[in-house]
């Protein structure tokens, strides 16, 4: 029986946040690639909260952008809503969530993936990879088609294996009820990669038709909007935007939860797989919160051309009717009408320790795997992921140095390094409080940290690249003028100063100190300060945060420069722990499983201590005057 047989540079297995990503990179750099999905009604398919961003997930998708990835572009072309959270907090808290038209979303990903020149999107189950000594070469699919590649990319989700639970209704099948995969995990196994079965759950859908708004409190977009791309101009983002709705569970709700608890596959232990943390099921707050009276719902549009509104917040697997039950205790929710039931899912991933930082497999060379299947939970993370094993399967192709972002330089560098070098035994998410260094990795300033690196690569246009030189020029010109201005206690100072409530001067002062002042800042003091040029929003905005945080900034880059002193301490791949005399049993397991790539990364596997990394770096020390 012949078969379909080809061959491309490169395969990505799955068209999903991490798939989408991972394919236009691959294409973009030049390698001919074919992208496989179980549906092509499937492609960036948002089968959970119905929207991009949110803390430290804004960050995640500014980063994408500066790379040269799509997600920021994408939603800026199909939100319906957009808030920038935090933005009474410092700047490097401030994260732009904004709400996406679903369907929008995913319609325009596939237009844009299909036409992106050297990329062929195909629907097909991947049944197969073909490895040969430890080489990857190509996948197989179901209908038994060989597909040829050098490197391929593993993006499949949440469908490997999936099962859908609520209540006593089982289905094997994906999210929304598309095809499972169930057919690769056994190909995985005998290339002897290590499986581990996660679960993550989302709410009901209710119509909006049936929700007394009335009791509910309005949550309104921004105005003016600020995009995600650096690349979109800020006026084609000013829409009529749509609101969203806050609400409670209340002591009823959580008495029917209590109440039928053993109904709760979660609860009953049908479900195997273990859940996300930071993602809870209503199930687990009334649980775990047992003190908390009340929890918040955010009631969210699912789109423009849908009735259906999100209830964030109301996760769960409990049977139909309790789920009826519940949902008509909460305020606005009396009368509503589901059109969705709300379910958990369980799937196959993998404990990312298996991969390098370069998310390429450490026992398959020319493999690489991102987003869920590497045990994390968001678009945002999966994307992330994408992009970077997207980037480095071209890299690998073309024979050059992967791209290894540390965790100075990006989120993406702290959720790759945390995913490959602590074992987590949950669904990982990404949160500011992760990043040591937050207030240097801030979303404002993801181009002046990663465009270079994006074009470097060959990912990020020329264009792009030479608009980001360009602002960073002006900032630091403008930095450097500010501090040269002395400013006196005219008269219009002091009544500048006294309308913002600030103390007035008794003598001259610098500028920057007064821009430092909490109660004043950059803009504010304009209007005494006549030579000052006209600079775009972008610009002045990184001036502003340059002056006021300077002192902070300074002391992290300092710690950073420490950081990068461990992270360029590099550990030899062939290294024999057990040749290394006074490491402890437990870091020497740890060490020999893991086999971290520098010092700094041995410091962060759990069960490796200070003392054993004195210890490694005197056998190091020892090791490479011997090779030198
Ligand atoms: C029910 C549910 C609830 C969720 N709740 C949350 C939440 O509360 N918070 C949160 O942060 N995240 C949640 N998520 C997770 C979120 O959806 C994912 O993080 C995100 O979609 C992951 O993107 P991905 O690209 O890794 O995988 P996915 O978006 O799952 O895409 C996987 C792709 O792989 C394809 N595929 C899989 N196997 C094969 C194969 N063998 N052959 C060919 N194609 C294949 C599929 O067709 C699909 O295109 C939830 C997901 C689901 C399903």
């Amino acid at each position: 029986m012949s078969v379909v047989e080809e061959t491309y540079d490169a395969v990505v297995i799955g068209a999903g946040h991490a798939g989408c990503e991972a394919a236009l990179a691959l294409a973009r750099m030049g390698q001919n690639t074919i992208c496989f999905t179980v549906s092509m009604d499937s492609v960036a398919m948002m089968p959970c909260n119905p929207n991009i961003g949110g803390s430290s997930k804004g960050h995640l998708v500014r980063e994408i952008d500066a790379l040269g990835g799509q997600m920021g572009i994408n939603i800026d072309h199909t939100f319906i809503q957009s808030k920038m959270l935090n933005s009474s907090k410092g700047p490097a808290v401030h994260s732009l969530r904004a709400q996406a038209d679903k369907t929008a979303y995913s319609l325009s990903m596939r237009k844009t993936l299909q036409e992106t020149e050297n990329l062929t999107l195909r629907q097909a189950e991947v049944t197969e990879l073909i490895v040969e000594d430890n080489k990857v070469c190509g996948v197989k699919t179901l209908s038994g088609a060989i597909y040829h590649a050098k490197a391929v990319v593993i993006c499949t989700g949440t469908y490997l294996k999936a099962r859908c639970l609520y209540g006593d209704v089982i289905e094997h099948c994906g999210p929304n009820g598309l095809k499972a995969a169930n057919h690769l995990t056994h190909s995985l196994i005998d290339n002897n990669v290590e499986i581990v079965r996660f679960k993550t759950g989302t709410p009901a859908r209710v119509d909006k038709n049936s929700i007394d708004f009335s009791k509910m409190e309005i949550q309104l977009g921004d105005d003016p909007v600020v995009p995600f791309s650096f690349s979109t101009n800020p006026e084609d983002v000013q829409i009529d935007q749509v609101p969203c709705y806050l609400t409670y569970t209340n002591e009823k709700t959580h008495e029917i939860i209590r109440a039928n608890l053993d109904r709760s596959p979660m609860y009953s232990g049908v479900i195997e797989g273990t859940g996300p943390r930071y993602c809870p099921s209503i199930e687990d707050k009334v649980v775990k919160f047992s003190d908390k009276n009340r929890h918040q719902l955010f009631v969210e549009p699912e789109g423009l051309n849908t009735n259906e509104m999100y209830i964030g917040g109301m996760s769960s697997s409990m049977p139909e009717d309790v789920q009826y039950a519940m949902y008509h205790t909460v305020p606005g929710l009396e009368n509503c009408k589901i059109v969705r039931n709300a379910y958990a899912i369980e799937y196959d991933c993998i404990p990312a320790t298996q991969l390098k930082a370069s998310l390429e497999f450490k026992n398959i060379s020319g493999l690489f795997a991102a987003g869920q299947f590497n045990g994390s939970s968001g678009y945002e993370e999966a994307a992330a992921q994408g992009l970077v094993a997207g980037i480095n399967a071209a890299l690998f192709l073309q024979d050059r140095v992967p791209m290894i972002l540390d965790r100075s330089t990006a989120y993406i560098g702290v959720l790759i390094d945390d995913l490959v070098t602590k074992e987590s035994k949950e669904p990982y998410r990404m949160m500011t409080s992760r990043a040591e260094y937050r207030l240097l990795l801030r979303q404002d300033n993801a181009d002046l940290r990663l465009s270079k690196i994006g074009y470097e690569v060959g990912l990020l246009s020329k264009e792009r690249f030479e608009h980001v030189v360009e602002k960073e020029r002006l900032i630091d010109e403008e930095v450097e003028r500010i501090k040269e201005i002395n400013v006196g206690a005219r008269p219009e100072v002091q009544s500048l100063l006294e309308s913002y409530g600030s103390i007035p001067l008794s003598n001259g002062i610098k500028l920057v100190d007064l821009i430092r002042r909490p109660e004043l800042d950059y803009d504010k003091l304009a209007p005494i300060d006549p030579d000052r040029p006209s600079l775009s929003d972008e610009v002045r905005e990184e001036v502003n945060i340059y002056i006021k945080y300077e002192g902070y900034l300074t002391r992290q880059a300092r710690q950073v420069k420490q950081f990068k002193k461990l992270e360029e301490k590099l550990i030899p791949a062939d290294i024999d722990y057990d040749d290394v005399n006074s490491l402890r049993i437990e870091a020497r397991q740890k060490l020999s499983k893991l086999r971290p790539a520098n010092i700094g990364q041995a410091s962060r596997i759990s069960g490796v201590s200070p003392a054993d990394i004195s210890v490694l770096l005197v056998y190091l020390e020892a090791y490479y005057s011997k090779n030198n």
